[in-house]
């Protein structure tokens, strides 16, 4: 089977000390990218671990494809114990960063450890293996991510696609903290940018020519390519923004924090509006599709990259801002400040609501501010929507703790289930019924008869994570060609998917999550029932837990190393 090579690399941030890890025999099985820091993850941080603690471990991992010449292939996974869910999480980001990591000699990194002063960490590659510089950076105490770019170029001549980074958000903890790369792109559900804070770690660079041979099986590698570049798909130019107000008219986005089902500017943020502001192309690590969004407005100084759909929805419906500038202008200090825009965004929509502010676009980023730097009310939302609300006396739309993605489970039940059954909570990319409800291949009413489909969903989403290919390249990236890419049959992609969302599930198990915890803050119908389909459907136990005999130790035991 195809899968990433080189040993992990194990950094103790606190002990200023640096270990290659062999884990070929964990990459053969589980490929790269989430599946692979899922098992290090579950079989190494302590299950009663801290998620701020030295114990707690942050993994950031590739794929086997991204020195490849395909398109959608060039994204890198992270991993960790969330300080937002309090389980285990997994999140992606395009960029270009996979190049410069797989370059320096390795398939994993291990961050663990807590550092007495805020360090840059340089990791490049060396004759017996990757090499460690530890930087004390100081003068970037509070920094956002572009000034942290600025330094690694002037100070190591290096750019912000060999870098992951955080803002302030990171370093003072707020549990929705994203990690950027590229300045643009975040690894940003479930909060790891707090992971690194509590480490101390404000950046890590990647640089080498030593990335591994792998041979990309062709085909379908060229097809996939070629196809990418002739499509015609409205998502290349206008994103994943271009269905916005098909969705808002035929089904729902949730307005004012979910006081409403469809928001009455919704042309004024859609697809289109973003259009007008793109001014030029956009793309990751070698694809060819480029659906990115680098936007500006002249008239009001903001040069961003967005909104993306969700983006429009959390600091656009559900904040009832109906100006595209606000938006851009939301949108892009997440990004300095380095924070998860659905969550963030999701968490000030119900401060407006408890204040009963909702379209005050200037108290949406005068809060940003504050929540980044934990200042007056900022200290509060930096909790999230499941901390915060009953403070602000509004509902918690949360689940597991991680705010809803747009994609409205009121009026698509199967992706209702899907946020209440996953892992991760309430996020659209982990099990993704959204789109069968949306063509209407599966009708959107109702919840029973849809965990089968669901498990295979999530299952396949787990081997995309792994790959790690970017989710919109999913048309091109069928069954029959994961089996070509892969050399397996598609069935053993289905059980590695299995076997990372046990691992997950296992974890979270272990911290006290149950059958209780699948639940929504909506009624929508059959969910109780629904969710013990889908137990049965995956040998689970009636109250959501996995046997402890289901889950075998894989990665080499921390210690060991
Ligand atoms: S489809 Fe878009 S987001 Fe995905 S890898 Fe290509 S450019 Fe990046």
């Amino acid at each position: 089977m195809l899968h990433a090579k080189g040993p992990m690399l194990t950094v103790d941030v606190g002990e200023r000390s640096a270990d290659t890890v062999d884990i070929d025999s964990v990459l053969e099985r589980t490929i790269g990218g989430r599946a692979t820091a899922t098992a290090l993850a579950h079989d190494r941080i302590p299950f009663d671990a801290d998620p701020f603690g030295p114990e707690n471990r942050a993994y950031l991992s590739t794929g086997p494809m991204q020195m490849s010449r395909t398109s959608f292939t060039g994204r890198m996974n992270m991993t960790g114990l969330s300080p937002l869910t309090d389980g285990l999480v997994s999140t992606n980001a395009g960029g270009y960063l996979s190049r410069n990591f797989v370059g320096a000699g390795l398939s994993v990194l291990e961050l663990v450890g807590e550092s007495d002063e805020l360090l840059a960490i340089h990791v490049t590659d060396g004759p017996e293996g990757p090499e460690v510089e530890f930087e004390a950076v100081p003068e970037l105490e509070g920094a956002e991510t572009s000034r942290v770019s600025a330094y690694m170029e002037s100070h190591h001549d290096l750019g912000p696609e060999n870098c992951i980074t955080i803002g302030p958000a990171g370093e003072n903890l707020v549990r929705f903290a994203s990690v950027m790369t590229f300045d643009s792109r975040a690894f940003g559900r479930g909060g790891i940018g707090a992971v690194l804070g509590s480490k101390n770690v404000k950046c890590v660079t990647f640089e080498g020519d030593s990335a591994p041979e792998v041979e990309i099986p062709d085909p379908p590698a060229m097809d996939v390519h070629r196809e990418a570049a002739t499509s015609d798909d409205l998502m290349r130019r206008q994103g994943t923004t271009g269905n916005t107000e098909f969705i808002n008219d035929n089904f729902s986005i949730p307005t004012r924090y979910f006081d409403d089902y469809e928001f009455e500017s919704i042309a004024s943020i859609g697809g289109d509006a973003v259009e007008e502001k793109k001014y030029k192309k956009g793309a990751c690590s070698q694809c060819a599709y480029a659906c990115k969004l680098p936007t500006k407005d002249e008239e009001r100084g903001v040069e961003t990259e967005g909104p993306e759909f969700e983006t429009v929805y959390s600091f656009g419906t559900c904040q009832g801002v109906g100006d595209i500038v606000d938006v851009m202008i939301s949108n892009e200090l997440c990004d300095e400040l380095g924070m998860d825009t659905i969550s963030a965004g999701v968490t000030v929509a119900a401060y407006l609501k408890s204040e009963d502010a909702f379209g005050d676009a200037e108290l949406v980023h005068e809060t940003l501010e504050k929540i980044a730097h934990r200042e007056g009310i900022g200290d509060l939302l930096a909790e999230g929507t499941a901390r915060a609300h009953e403070e602000l006396g509004v509902d918690n739309y949360t689940v597991k703790g991680l705010e809803f993605a747009a994609h409205d489970g009121r009026t698509l039940h199967g992706q209702g289930l899907s946020y209440a059954v996953a892992n991760r909570g309430a996020d659209h990319m982990y099990g993704g019924m959204l789109g069968l409800e949306y063509s209407g291949e599966v009708d959107p009413e109702g919840t029973l008869g849809k965990a089968e489909t669901l498990v295979g969903l999530e299952n396949h989403n787990v081997v995309r994570d792994s790959g790690v290919i970017c989710a919109f390249g999913g048309d091109y990236m069928t069954d029959e060609r994961l089996e070509q890419l892969f050399g397996v049959e598609y069935e053993r992609l289905q059980e590695i998917g299995a076997e990372a969302i046990e691992r997950e599930r296992h974890f979270n198990n272990k911290r006290g999550k149950d059958v209780a915890d699948d639940d929504l803050p909506y009624e929508i119908p059959d969910l109780a029932e629904a969710v013990q389909e889908y137990y049965a459907a995956r040998g689970w136990n009636e109250d959501g837990t996995v046997p402890d005999t289901e889950v075998d130790s894989v990665a080499p035991a921390a210690g060991d190393d």
